[in-house]
């Protein structure tokens, strides 16, 4: 039977530092990361260009808030928390 996981709308996320998704995850499967090292981070900083460039992506550095699915129990919990109605189960197969 396919288990139901929790996944992130990114075109609704706000990416908020305050996310209270990340506080209510009992499974702690929700973090807010850096993609790509920010600009004076990078120990190479002619890769991190390229690499922003190639998988365009704008603001290296800038957070997102992720779901790791290998740590989502798919309780569910976290859906009614999002003040943007980002977070929906989806079925894993
Ligand atoms: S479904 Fe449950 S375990 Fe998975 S991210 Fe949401 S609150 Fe955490």
């Amino acid at each position: 039977m396919a288990k139901k996981k929790a996944v992130i709308n990114q075109s609704k996320c706000d990416n908020s530092p305050f996310c209270p998704v990340m506080k209510i995850c009992p499974a702690k499967a929700v973090e807010r990361k850096a993609l790509l090292p920010a600009e004076g981070e990078a120990k190479d900083e002619g890769l991190l260009k390229s690499l922003s460039s190639f998988f365009s992506l704008d603001g290296a550095g800038k957070k997102k808030v992720a779901i790791d699915a290998s740590k989502c129990t798919g309780c569910g919990a976290c859906v009614p928390y999002c003040p943007h109605g980002a977070v929906r189960m989806t079925k894993e197969n």
